[in-house]
């Protein structure tokens, strides 16, 4: 059978979409593989949010064109939200390209890797919103490390958010069934994940659309009885959403990690009015009281978005003083893109790009004072943190995360040490709980040595596998 391989740009909602289509071939016999110029069939599942997002999606795509005029490739199959943007032009421009395939069209990958899917069918057609939703029977390969799995449990999006195109992207929202989740979950904990990640635009809208009350808490609730997994987190909560139900139901469960991801966007009232989100700064630290006061110990992460049309400097610093009152563990900025399909892009007193850099650099460095701040006080504590296998950049290091720590996105621990341990063939399986004793702390990151964990069991025979590296072909975790 063809060879296939996968670049997967973007989220790790985009991400779950890759592994779903890996699966399809999969199961349809294709073997997947992690280097390109062994492939037959190419797929770029593609990202484009803001317009770096799709700088880098191009790129990928004429990288990976190259294989086709010169390598064993035949076929290349452009994916994902690029593919809702710019159907069109993707085919015209870019001959190399024999199909596309939208958000809503995962499982069309199979016609369109045996080319049932003819190059520009889909030309000047109005496409259809997407509607697609896998579920717990879906072929799927995971490309993360063996103990870790996103899992989707909503798709698109309904809120106004003036400067987003991602309802565009990924059509109107729908949540999946909540017993197709929780068997999804039970599965993977059987298969060896110990820790699920739960993605959608809005996670704390799931289930109203499904006529459930409190839908997100009542499925954590019920996660965090399913046996093997060590920790459930989620990602992408909206602000007003923080239920006092929600709150108490991950102070209720130790399964349930004490970490919030809440994308703000900005502070100032002015901005968020502009930006359809509403609120502003005083309410915004009245809910992180809130959320400290229910959950102690918690970690928050937030996002923001500097130089949407007429941030004023008075409002920029608005959102310094904010973000120094806040005390963030974990932020993001984005600078302010100016898309075509956002209703943002009508606006007026557009910010100059040098501004809206110096705002970002400015903001992230208050962001980094704080966060250096807070991991100081983090030396000399014992600490539970799940063992992550040796480091990307040296074998000579392993890689941890504690529970207020998301995957990919913040900080990580650096363990350089196994108490009581010379050998490294007795080192415990990745997806490991341990306790670490912090020794050491940057701006970011934390050095530790791991002083107390499970002994490696039968499933440590498995060597770690390398996570692989943003854009490159993933390495596929065989026999999963
Ligand atoms: S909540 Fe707003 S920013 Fe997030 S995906 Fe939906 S429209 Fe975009």
């Amino acid at each position: 059978m063809p060879k296939v391989g996968f670049v997967s740009l973007g989220c790790p909602k985009n991400l779950v979409d890759s592994e779903v289509m890996m699966g399809v071939l999969s199961r349809a016999g294709y073997e997947l593989t992690p280097r390109a110029a062994e492939a037959d069939v190419l797929v770029v599942n593609t990202c484009s949010f803001i317009a770096p997002a799709q700088q880098e999606s191009v790129n990928s795509i004429l990288e990976m064109a190259e294989y086709k005029k010169f390598g064993r490739a035949r076929k290349l199959i452009v994916a994902g939200c690029l593919v809702e943007r710019y159907r069109d032009e993707i085919q015209r421009q870019i001959p190399e390209v024999d199909a596309v395939i939208g958000t809503g069209e995962v499982e069309k990958i199979l016609a369109a890797c045996q080319g049932e899917l003819p190059a520009n069918a889909t030309m000047n057609v109005a496409a259809e919103p997407p509607s697609y939703l896998y579920h717990d029977l879906t072929p799927r390969i995971l490309s993360t490390p063996r103990h870790l799995a996103y899992i989707k449990i909503n798709e698109g999006c309904d809120h106004p958010c003036t400067f987003c195109v991602i309802p565009r992207l990924r059509g109107k929202f729908r949540s999946r069934r909540f017993e197709s989740v929780v068997r999804e979950a039970e599965n993977l904990a059987a298969a060896g994940v110990r820790e699920i990640c739960l993605v959608g635009q809005d996670t704390t809208y799931y289930g109203e659309d499904l006529g459930l009350r409190d839908g997100l808490a009542t499925l954590l609730t019920r996660l965090a009885q399913v046996e093997g997994l060590h920790w459930v987190r989620f990602l992408y909560c909206y602000p007003n959403r923080i239920t006092p139900k929600l709150l108490e139901t991950i102070a209720g469960h130790p399964r349930l990690v004490k970490y919030l991801d809440v994308p703000l966007q900005h502070a100032s009232r002015g901005v968020l009015s502009r930006m359809k989100r509403g609120s502003n700064a005083d309410a915004f630290l009245k809910m992180l009281e809130r959320i400290r006061r229910a959950i102690p110990g918690v970690s928050i992460r937030t996002s923001f978005i500097v130089g949407f049309p007429g941030e004023t400097e008075r409002d920029f610093r608005e959102l310094c003083d904010f973000v120094r009152a806040a005390e963030f563990d974990w932020m993001g900025v984005f600078s302010y893109s100016d898309e075509d399909k956002s209703a943002s892009f009508s606006h007026e007193n557009k910010i100059e790009p040098e501004s809206i850099a110096r705002r970002r650099d400015a903001l992230m460095s208050i962001q980094k004072k704080i966060s250096a701040k807070k991991l100081r006080g983090r030396v000399g504590q014992r600490l539970p943190a799940i063992l992550e296998g040796p480091s990307k950049d040296t074998d000579l290091v392993w890689e941890a995360r504690l529970e207020g720590m998301a995957p990919d996105i913040d900080g990580k621990v650096y363990i350089t040490e196994f108490e009581g341990i010379s050998d490294a063939l007795a080192l415990p399986a990745p997806g490991t709980l341990a306790t670490i004793e912090v020794t050491e702390s940057s701006d970011y990151d934390l050095i530790a040595r791991a002083v107390e964990f499970a002994a490696p069991s039968a499933q440590s025979s498995a060597r770690p596998q390398k996570p692989a590296r943003r854009g490159e072909l993933f390495p596929i975790l065989a026999g999963r």
